[in-house]
């Protein structure tokens, strides 16, 4: 087998945790696998740089932050190369440059174009362990570039989906995926396996674990992606396809999103066009909406309802007051103590009464829903914010998914 592991910050924390990481590479190389390692910076590191540049300037050049940032995971890389090759293997280690990590010119948040991995696999054809420096590239005009923080998830599933790695393993300090967020409901389960759609939507839940552009780029690439913990020997979480999923769970966990708040406009002038106009200054402001309702009130206008996450809540408010003075909108309101939660699984597809569930579960608990949305894998309600932690652990509950 070829299996890419990337350790994450927290794994590779100190000089004793990459000798840990030295200790588990070798127990996976010993196996008999082809291992390619890729590296986050030691934990707090990349903030640290980030610091140190804002001690001289606060808008520093991009590019020259790229070349510092950079540095955090080539020190990680080297380190664990060194030790592995002190435990009798063969090893290198790579910048993302060496690796063939290609990207656009977008420096600090750059996207990989391609990777060249020929570098990469001449150097597994020698048997060595290759040690890959995460969360940077170079550009198409031969500059380093960053990928954005938490970036060397995606390094790792980019160089998986290159090499055809039969696996891509996310080392964090977290066991893997929860039906739910196990602070919140203390009997949530680690999930064996999920499929990228649900993983996709389950956002909130892995935001701790994985990048969500890297689950995008897997299911792209058709990456299988197991995430699991480098301090113990814990099996971890497998994100793969659907059809590998065997039993299909109706519901398979339940996401909080705290950081939304919901706009209503009111008496907004009923005519072809007016919802086009609204949307597209949002969009071109960048505000991000999520939910949208739309409702005939009597006197011929509209309602329209939707949300935003809560930081780009004075963005809209600014763009809403625009159309408040040419009159398209008769009068606004704003509640920014909302969140929404959302049940997930793919099982719903071909089940009726998953939705009624929910909302019946709800209403048992006096909840009152304010917004529903619904696509074929999901059901997403905006409730009080007040009643969050109540409403996801019945919804655990409803769905026996601590079973
Ligand atoms: N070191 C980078 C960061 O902190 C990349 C990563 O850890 O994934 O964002
Ligand atoms: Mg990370």
């Amino acid at each position: 087998m070829l299996i890419v592991q990337k350790f994450g910050g927290t794994s590779v924390g100190d000089l004793e945790r990459i000798q840990n990481v030295a200790n588990r590479v070798s127990e996976s190389k010993k196996k008999g696998d082809k291992i390619v390692v890729v590296v986050s910076a030691m934990s707090g590191e990349t903030n640290k740089l980030v610091s140190y540049a804002d001690n001289y300037s606060k808008n520093p050049n991009r590019a020259e932050m790229d070349m510092l940032l950079s540095s955090g995971e080539r020190v990680t890389a080297s380190l664990l190369s060194i030790a592995l090759n002190e435990m009798g293997f063969s090893t290198i280690s790579m910048s993302g440059e060496r690796a063939g990590i290609v990207t656009d010119t977008a420096h600090n948040k750059a996207r990989i174009e391609e990777i060249n991995p020929k570098n990469i696999e001449d150097a597994l054809a020698e048997d060595k362990i290759v040690v890959i420096a995460g969360f940077q590239g170079i550009s198409i005009d031969g500059y380093v570039t960053t990928l954005g923080r938490g970036g060397s998830d995606l390094s790792a599933v980019a160089v998986a989906g290159a090499l055809k790695a039969d696996l891509c393993e996310i080392y964090t300090d977290v066991s893997g995926i929860y039906t739910t967020d196990p602070r919140i409901e203390p009997k949530a389960k680690k999930l064996d396996k999920i499929s990228y759609e649900e993983m996709l939507e389950l956002a909130s839940l892995g935001a701790k674990v994985l990048q969500n552009r890297s689950v995008e780029m897997a299911k792209k690439l058709n990456v299988n992606l197991v995430t699991r913990t480098s301090f113990s020997n814990e099996e971890g979480t497998l994100i793969t396809k659907e059809k590998y999923i065997m039993e299909k769970p109706l519901v398979s966990g339940i996401a909080l999103d705290k950081n939304q708040a919901r706009i209503s406009l009111m008496g907004v002038n009923d005519k072809p066009g007016i919802a086009s106009d609204i949307f597209n200054k949002l969009a071109q402001n960048d505000v991000n909406i999520d939910m949208i309702i739309q409702n005939k009130a009597h006197d011929g206008t509209t309602n329209i309802d939707f949300t935003v996450p809560k930081n780009d809540l004075n963005d809209a408010k600014s763009i809403v007051d625009d159309f408040l003075q040419n009159g398209d909108i008769k009068a606004d309101s704003y509640n920014e103590k909302i969140c929404k939660v959302s049940i997930v699984g793919v099982g719903m597809k071909s089940h009726s009464g998953v939705a009624a569930k929910a909302f019946t579960t709800m209403a048992n608990q006096n909840i009152n829903i304010s917004m529903i949305s619904t696509s074929e894998i999901k059901v997403s309600m905006v409730i009080d914010e007040e009643f969050a932690e109540l409403a996801v652990r019945s919804l655990h509950d409803a769905y026996e998914l601590e079973k």
